[in-house]
């Protein structure tokens, strides 16, 4: 017998016929013996639909107010679920974040979990009842509801699996598994039957939205081992772990892009030192999240430096970039928000060079220009102009062997 947590994302709960199919997977690892703890997300769209509702009516929205209205999409959800269960025969409970409890940290919007409370779950699993957990959202110290940034109910799954000790967090999604890119992208993308934390945090972090970096960052903490799976179609998915090995030694394991990047250019900035800081420092303070930077060298006492933001504030740094390009003299502020990050990732990197020069070959041949460059260890990183993200991620794909043949596998969707 194996105690596991059962993730299910928003496409997986979005209509009545799925929410039974979940209750079918749960109700078969009960069947065979397992004890299981559900975890779900809002039904698919819900979220993106209250947030719109609460931007018709302030901005910037209240993140107190904010929280308390869009964790209610799980609440829904998770009675549903509830409801399906005790329907096929099985004890449910269904459990917001208050009454498990999930407790967080104060920031409402993008709250960090501190502690699960797995005395409840426990007392509910050796009743044989089989709680069905509110993903996304905790309680903070004043009794108020916290979510987790967007994407958190993985975050929520991997906390309680790390609390409860499970024996797998199981990540149920509308993809059978964690592929080479995105799927819907590249059709010939592959399957990965299984890949280490390391990479797959590099894979989240650079945009493979398929989980949420906190949930890899936490189940490689505290070493809970995840797989990804399809609610959709039966499969063994993709298990993270740390004794996955790299894909038959491929040097790239993955290709991640980032369709919300956005470019700032400060010109013939005085180069003087505290520089940096003095350009960076305001950004950061005002909450605004730098990726990539780029310092050119001086000429004439005068240098200029390139960054990028996430696209959504790309208005806001441009405004405060354009008044500190006033205070320091600077010449002009650019910007450009029309351009996509693609980024090769795998540990095989580690020892290979040759492979940002064969990326750069691969890229220039097509006619795709490269404006950003930035590497490490296991990953390069380049920025292009946003027309080229499925040409130059197509591309790569091929050119580092990662496309499977046409006899191998099925339809991932
Ligand atoms: P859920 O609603 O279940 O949380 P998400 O939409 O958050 O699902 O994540 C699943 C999606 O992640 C897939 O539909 C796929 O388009 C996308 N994705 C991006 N990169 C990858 C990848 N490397 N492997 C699998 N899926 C990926
Ligand atoms: N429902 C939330 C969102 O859409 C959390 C999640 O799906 O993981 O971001
Ligand atoms: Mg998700």
């Amino acid at each position: 017998m194996a105690l596991y947590v059962q993730k299910f994302g928003g496409t997986s709960v979005g209509s009545i016929e799925r929410i039974n199919a979940v209750a079918d997977i749960v109700a078969k690892a009960k069947a065979e013996g397992h004890q299981v703890v559900v975890v779900s997300s809002a039904m698919s769209g819900e979220t993106d639909r209250l947030i719109n509702l609460a931007k018709e009516v302030q901005s910037p929205i209240d993140s107190r107010e904010y929280s308390s209205m869009v964790s209610t999409g799980e609440q829904v959800a998770i009675a549903l679920i509830a409801m399906a269960l005790k329907a096929r025969g099985l004890n449910a409970k269904s459990m917001l974040g208050h009454q498990v409890p999930i407790t967080t940290s104060d920031d409402h919007k993008k709250a960090r979990i501190q502690s699960v409370g797995k005395e409840n779950i426990n007392s509910l699993l050796e009743s044989d009842v089989i709680p069905v957990i509110a993903g996304f959202q905790g309680v903070n110290a004043q009794g108020d509801v916290t979510t987790l940034g967007r994407g958190g109910s993985d975050t929520s799954a991997v906390a309680i699996a790390a609390a409860l000790g499970a024996d797998e967090c199981q990540i149920y999604t509308d993809v059978d598994g964690v592929y080479t890119t995105d799927p819907r992208v590249v059709s010939r993308a592959k399957r990965l039957e299984q890949i280490t934390f390391e990479e797959m945090l590099e894979l989240a972090s650079l945009g493979a939205k398929v989980l949420q970096i906190r949930s890899v960052e936490f189940a490689g903490k505290y070493n809970v081992p995840l797989r990804v799976l399809s609610s959709f179609n039966p499969g063994s998915g993709t298990l993270i772990s740390y004794e996955g090995k790299p894909m038959e030694d491929a040097l790239v394991s993955g290709i991640a892009f980032n369709r919300s990047e956005a470019k700032l250019t400060i010109l013939g900035v005085p180069d003087t030192p505290g520089v940096a800081y003095q350009l960076l420092g305001p950004v950061s303070d005002a909450g605004i999240g730098i990726d990539m930077i780029i310092q050119n060298i001086a000429a004439d006492g005068r240098t200029d430096f390139t960054f990028t933001v996430h696209r959504d504030e790309y208005q806001s740094a441009m405004e405060l970039l354009q008044q500190i390009a006033n205070k320091l003299g600077a010449n002009e502020v650019v910007g450009d928000d029309h351009i996509v990050k693609i980024s090769l990732v795998g540990v095989g990197m580690r020892s290979h060079a040759g492979i940002a020069s064969t990326m750069f070959d691969v890229l220039g041949r097509e006619g795709i220009n490269i404006q950003m460059i930035s590497t490490s260890e296991i990953k390069i990183s380049v920025v292009v102009d946003e027309k080229y993200l499925e040409l130059g991620v197509r591309t790569l794909h091929s050119a580092f062997g990662l496309d499977k043949e046409a006899d191998e596998e099925t339809d991932p969707l």
